[in-house]
């Protein structure tokens, strides 16, 4: 299916050896070869991440941490090598500061249930934005509630941006906390995470960053990003579901209550008294997802093998052909049409419902995503039900944005 002579974007970057790595690419859905465009929900995976959770299973399935037999010695070193790949990943100072967690939900609610739990007084404030998944409202709309706190939301303009001047006017001495995404879900916007979390430091407020979308195509330097919190999902970046990644300031962890109490995050146990482990291993209780970790640093290793800044050249190629393709269809509107994305388009088309579309394109073997993206107070800013979304990863091609456009303009015919 490839014609690598569309595909030779820039040297260098080998698409037809990149789209050989993922298995699940050589599927037919309905007849037709799979177009998988719907990775700002899941990312596909590579046979090296897949071969690692074999590989776990097959040979060295052991608990961790607790065993001195040489299975559990393997399987350890194993996930605990995860802890330094994401490190290095993200910058981090330490790798104390990696906790591991379910995914960017379960770690925006260790924050919500420990720090914000502790240090939110009444009257004290927390700002969100108008475009936040709905992982980074409910946990503060929760907290705030229990805590007589109040939640602010920065507005967002028409073309998906976030309206800077009135952030700074939210901020004030109340302000606790900040928590954003990096990059929106529903229309792939990048925002000025830098500049928020500058302003939010010079108020005194902590900053959570929701990365979940932003992981796999920024470079990510908590460091010089300067956040307290930064969360994201290993199911978005190459690797398997069930696991993600909490990073937090070392400082600020210390000072945190647990999150979960059970085995693993203890120190010490008596009926009288428990005293607790020491980071990171104190917010993780349980038996941890040991071969899910296991299997994130493959899919790292994948990602700092191709390089960031080759995969998003690409993608950001493959956003400008689709983004150009999609306006020359009549009454289509780009929603969050701005300059500062990642490859992520997301549209409406006049008189056309996005489910019917999204029928219609499957029945062609090609896979969008249409609905609220879980960020209905966006939704209802835009005064739309919904969106039509693409979103593409460094395994799609132009080709398949052609054939995306030519199944569209059909679909649109139909239901008009
Ligand atoms: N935040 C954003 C911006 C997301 O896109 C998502 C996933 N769609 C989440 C949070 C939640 O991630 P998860 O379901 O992996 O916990």
């Amino acid at each position: 299916m490839m014609n690598t002579t569309i595909e030779a974007t820039f040297k260098g970057y080998d698409i037809e050896s990149i789209r050989k790595d993922f298995p699940i690419l050589n599927r037919k859905v309905k007849g037709y070869p799979l177009v998988y465009f719907d990775n700002a929900a899941t990312s596909q995976k590579p046979q090296s991440v897949i071969d690692a959770l074999v590989h776990y299973y097959s040979y060295n399935n052991a608990n961790v941490h607790r065993g001195i037999h040489s299975l559990a010695e393997e399987a350890t070193a194993d996930f605990e090598a995860t802890r330094d790949a994401v490190k290095s990943f993200i910058n981090a100072q330490s790798r104390e500061e990696i906790i591991y967690t379910r995914g960017t939900t379960e770690s925006i609610n260790l924050v919500a249930y420990t720090w914000a739990k502790q240090n939110l007084a009444e009257g004290d404030e927390v700002i969100i934005s108008g475009m936040e998944h709905h992982s980074n409202i409910v946990p503060w709309q929760i907290i705030c509630e229990q805590n007589k706190a109040r939640l602010k939301v920065i507005p967002v303009n028409i073309n998906g941006e976030l309206l800077m001047d009135e952030f700074e006017n939210l901020l004030s001495d109340r302000t606790k906390l900040v928590a954003v995404n990096h990059v929106s879900n529903a229309m792939g916007t990048v925002n000025p995470v830098k500049t928020i979390i500058q302003k939010a430091h010079a108020k005194g407020a902590v900053v959570l960053i929701d990365g979940a979308q932003s992981a796999m195509h920024l470079d990510i330097d908590v460091q010089d990003l300067d956040c307290d919190f930064f969360a994201f999902s290993s199911h978005k970046l190459l690797g398997p579901t069930g696991m993600g990644i909490l990073y937090g300031k070392k400082e600020l962890l210390q000072t945190m209550p647990v999150f979960a109490g059970g085995g693993e995050m203890i120190r010490e146990v008596t009926f009288e008294k428990t005293t607790y482990n020491d980071l990171p291993y104190k917010f993780e209780a349980g038996t941890p997802n040991i071969a899910d970790a296991i299997a994130l640093k493959p899919a790292i290793d994948y990602i700092n093998k191709i390089g960031k800044e080759n995969i998003r050249r690409h993608e950001d190629m493959l956003l400008a052909h689709a983004t150009k393709k999609l306006k020359e269809i009549e009454g289509l509107k780009v929603i969050g049409d701005n300059d500062h994305k990642v490859s992520v388009v997301s549209f409406v088309i006049e008189g056309v419902h996005p489910q019917d579309i999204g029928v219609l394109l499957d029945n062609r073997g090609i896979a969008v995503r249409t609905g609220h993206h879980c960020a209905e107070p966006l939704m209802n800013h835009f005064c739309i039900p919904g969106t039509i979304r693409a979103s593409f990863a460094l395994y799609n091609t132009t080709e398949e944005i052609d054939l995306m456009m030519e199944a569209l303009n059909r679909a649109v015919k139909v239901l008009r």
